[in-house]
């Protein structure tokens, strides 16, 4: 017989405690506006040293920092923060696999059962995908995250919010609902992706009860538009849409957030998280940068090869102190996404907070072409920004030759309208690429569609850019 006691979810928050210190809209914007820059800091110093306390009783944590020389009390503030070793997912890989089956950095959690626990996972390209646990507060505050996103991008109270992508070992469209419902006053519409509910049935629903926002990804809005017009349907006389929250990927141009606003004729909100530490950041209604959520993260950005702190304005990647998990503590996680930091200044919505640029590229999908470091992901915009191409694309990466004269090859696939001279966007994509990667890659023109098995486009998660063969 279980004899533990039920930890219930409705005991488990000081609920009071909790607004006060992660304010839901729309009391975030006032509360980060009214402070100093060194009130800031005070605030991020005392929640960032209670997780280090609570990280020296996780194996995980302890035994690292004391091989890099630290001992319990070594940590006094934020200036000792670079001290700090830095992990990254293969740490976190490590870790699970050595004490299975979620890491000597989280069973404490499950052996304690003191709070409700969740389990969500990131996508996993290789073998099981990553396991995370959350306990209330981190489940709350990610919401509350997410709700300050929504209204900074135009959500209402009563609005209709769809949320397209499925609620799934994947912890996004968990974050959209439980925001909306419980931090927003707006109305989750739980549609799921295309595979749940079929593109032409969701089109359907925004239109007979009014959605007002979608949460979805680039892509999918893409095939939303493609499936309106091939079934006479139009998005900007038929649909009520005020709002789109969405993760651009790599768009320093704009070309994919024009596109999207042209057939929807709605604003687009690019956003950037993770499923460990939540929603770091979220467009406004200015589209001038993300406001960092500051008091649940604190941001670096480090040298991508010699993981020094850049100075604000230096791209690099991003490292991730959360300022509100405990289950389990995250402390200066290595996320290998390039991103640019802007220090802090007031926004014309309002808030006050340190900015992040859209994301760069994955540092460790950095590919070496004849001396020179290439992103994939990078040829986003350039692929997009054709209208002969449907924007979709694929990197695939082998080595060819071998002893000294073995190197890198990068073929970019790039997928063809109908009936477009493929031989005039071959030579256009070639000259471009160039331009962009600053070396030579190799060109394919694709028929339409036939990529969607490399890039799992249509389906759950982020698409994939990638294919490495080497
Ligand atoms: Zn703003």
């Amino acid at each position: 017989m279980n004899t533990k006691a039920i930890p219930y979810y409705w005991s488990s928050i000081d609920w009071e405690k909790l607004v006060e210190d992660y304010p839901p809209p729309p009391h975030f914007d006032v509360a980060m506006a009214g402070r100093s820059d060194e009130e800031l800091r005070a605030l991020q110093e005392t929640r960032f040293l209670q997780r280090v306390t609570e990280a020296w009783d996780v194996p995980f944590y302890a035994e690292r920092w004391r091989s890099a020389g630290l001992e319990p009390g070594d940590i006094r503030g934020l200036d000792d923060l670079e001290k700090i070793p830095t992990f990254t997912s293969e740490d976190i890989k490590h870790s699970t696999q050595a004490n299975p089956p979620f890491g000597d950095h989280q069973n404490f959690a499950l052996q304690n059962m003191a709070t409700p626990l969740k389990i969500q996972s990131s996508g996993g390209t290789s073998g099981l995908p990553r396991p995370t646990l959350f306990d209330p507060v981190a489940w709350e505050v990610q919401a509350i995250q997410y709700a300050r996103a929504f209204v900074a991008q135009g959500g209402e109270v009563g609005d209709v919010l769809q949320i397209t992508l499925t609620n799934s070992l994947a912890n996004t469209a968990w974050c959209a609902s439980t925001a909306a419902m419980h931090w927003s006053g707006l109305v989750p519409l739980t549609t799921g992706s295309g595979a749940v509910t079929s593109s032409v049935r969701q089109l359907e629903l925004a239109k007979e009860w009014g959605t007002a926002g979608w949460v979805a990804f680039g892509e999918y809005l893409k095939i939303l538009a493609e499936t309106a017009a091939a079934n006479d349907i139009d998005l900007r006389r038929d649909l009520s849409t005020r709002f789109i929250h969405t993760y651009l990927g790599v768009d320093t141009d704009g070309h994919l957030r024009r596109l999207l606003e042209d057939a929807w004729g709605a604003p687009v909100y690019d956003n950037y998280g993770t499923h460990e530490v939540g929603l770091v950041g979220y467009e406004c209604r200015l589209q001038n940068g993300l406001h960092v959520n500051d008091d649940t993260a604190l941001l670096e950005i480090v040298d991508r090869e010699t993981s020094k702190p850049l100075a604000d304005g230096g791209a690099g990647n991003i490292v991730v102190t959360s300022l509100h998990r405990s289950v389990p503590p995250i402390i200066r996680y290595d996320l290998k996404d390039l991103m640019r930091r802007e220090s802090r200044s007031l926004c014309g919505c309002g808030a006050r907070t340190t900015k992040l640029s859209g994301f760069l590229g994955r540092s460790d999908e950095m590919v070496k072409l004849r001396a020179t470091s290439v992103y994939p992901r990078a040829a986003q915009d350039t692929v997009q920004g054709d209208e002969r191409s449907t924007g979709e694309f694929v990197c695939v990466v082998d080595s060819v030759g071998s002893g000294i004269s073995a190197r890198e090859r990068m073929t970019v696939k790039v997928e063809a309208k109908r009936n477009v001279d493929e031989k005039a966007l071959h030579a256009d994509m070639v000259s471009r690429l160039k331009v962009l990667f600053g070396v030579a890659v190799d060109v394919e023109i694709v028929p339409a569609g036939s990529l969607a098995p490399f890039t799992g486009l249509g389906g759950e998660g982020k698409v994939k850019r990638l294919v490495d063969l080497r």
